[in-house]
């Protein structure tokens, strides 16, 4: 048996990475594991856009929080971020389109959100690359991006610094629980003895709570993504439109990074060392062509990668953020449904709470597991943006 710790974390997404760092900064003792490494799954597949507009009310007081804490992350974890707050332009292709456009901006002005309804010419002052057939946009310009891997990046890193340890490459096998309360984890190689456990394992988050009669109704829908190289084009707002089919933005180095089109996933994954989904070339061919329709300066541009981002979507598009008492008490985080980048920075706030006994500042009841009870899986998604 390892030594003691106050606190397990497993999955060392942003999620888990993110409660790592919070615990530690809280003066805990901490081990964060991983199967792989940080940002191996759906925390380094992301597009990773950091955004409000688009989400459902429930998630809205977290995004903005989220949103006021990215201002200052790498700051605080003396770390890189590559955040940037350039905004979200989200285009209306067609007058059915600029419907949509129009209702999201007076849902998301009516929760108190700045966000405008902007025209097409408007569209050009804003994002001159972006096609001049675009009708309009709702732009909210509190809204932006990040770099993924240097974002977790820096909460391992912030969180080795104030003493966490991570054991890279160890899938955890099962929870351990004594007389009725989680008392660590087993893994492939051997038990963690933990006081408490959280679980932020993406899609595998319904893997270690199975036996205890819980299951998130979610579906894992696999997202085709890609990257260009480097492009001279000035840094421009994230771009999307209004059924989420296109979004791209651009890294701090000039690649474009342009994701859509979603199918449930066939279960295939290959090891190469890391995880990989390779995407259909017909779901590649249809990506290219609308992106190209919709940022006319990218058609032709050269791709230096490919790949699928596998998402955890729950029935109603939003996450699970709970205890979970017949699991022995633990916490748990999954079913982010394409939007838990952005909220990163909070969900980890919110974890290292619950996993303390705390209650949390922000408002969790809609992320509460009760809500599903009952619920069937259905693949319908509902990507909220
Ligand atoms: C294509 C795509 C585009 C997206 N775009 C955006 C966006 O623009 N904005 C946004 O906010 N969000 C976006 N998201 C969603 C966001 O990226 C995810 O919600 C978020 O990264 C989830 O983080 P996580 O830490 O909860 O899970 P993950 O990053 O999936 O991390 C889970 C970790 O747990 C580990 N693990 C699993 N099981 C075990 C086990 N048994 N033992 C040990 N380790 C285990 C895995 O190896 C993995 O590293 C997107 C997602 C995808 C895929």
């Amino acid at each position: 048996m390892s030594a003691l710790f106050d606190f397990a974390v497993v999955g060392a997404g942003i999620s888990g990475s993110a409660t790592a760092y919070e615990l530690a900064k809280r003066g805990h003792s901490v081990v964060l594991i991983d199967q792989y490494g940080p940002a191996s799954m759906a925390s380094g597949w992301t597009l990773a856009g950091v955004r409000q507009s688009g989400r459902h009310k429930a998630e809205m007081p977290l995004a903005r929080a989220a949103v006021e804490r990215w201002q200052t992350l790498g700051n605080e974890l003396e770390g890189e971020t590559h955040y940037r707050q350039v905004g979200n332009l989200r285009c209306a292709r067609n007058d059915e389109e600029a419907d949509r456009i129009a209702a999201i901006v007076a849902e998301h002005r009516a929760l108190g959100l700045e966000m405008h309804l902007v025209t097409g010419k408007e569209v050009q002052e804003i994002a001159p690359m972006v096609s001049p057939d675009v009708v309009c946009a709702s732009f909210c310009p509190t809204d932006g991006h990040a770099d993924p891997h240097a974002t977790v990046k820096s909460f391992v890193d912030a969180a080795t610094r104030l003493g966490a340890e991570t054991r890279f490459g160890e899938l955890v096998t099962a929870l351990e629980i004594t007389e009725g309360k989680v008392s660590g984890v087993v893994t492939v190689k051997g038990v963690i003895a933990a006081g408490q456990v959280v679980v932020a394992t993406g899609i595998y988050g319904n893997k270690l709570i199975g036996r205890f009669g819980y299951h998130v109704p979610y579906e894992v829908m696999s997202a085709t993504m890609m990257r260009s190289v480097a492009t001279p084009a000035p840094q421009m707002p994230v771009i999307g439109v209004a059924n989420g089919d296109t979004t791209l933005r651009q890294e701090v180095l000039g690649q474009f990074r342009i994701g859509g089109g979603h199918e449930v996933w066939d279960g295939h994954l290959e090891l190469d060392p890391w995880p990989q989904v390779r995407p259909p070339a017909s779901s590649v061919a249809e990506l290219i062509k609308r992106y190209s329709a919709l940022v006319p300066e990218l058609a032709g541009v050269k791709l230096d990668r490919l790949w699928c981002g596998l998402i955890d979507q729950t029935v109603d598009a939003l996450p699970v953020l709970d205890i979970l008492p017949e699991a022995g008490g633990i916490v748990l985080a999954t079913g982010f449904s394409g939007h838990g980048f952005c909220l990163g920075p909070v969900t980890g706030a919110i974890l290292a709470d619950l996993a303390e006994g705390a209650t949390p500042d922000l408002p969790i009841e809609p992320f509460r597991m009760s809500r599903f009870a009952g619920v069937a899986v259905s693949s319908t998604v509902e990507l909220h943006g």
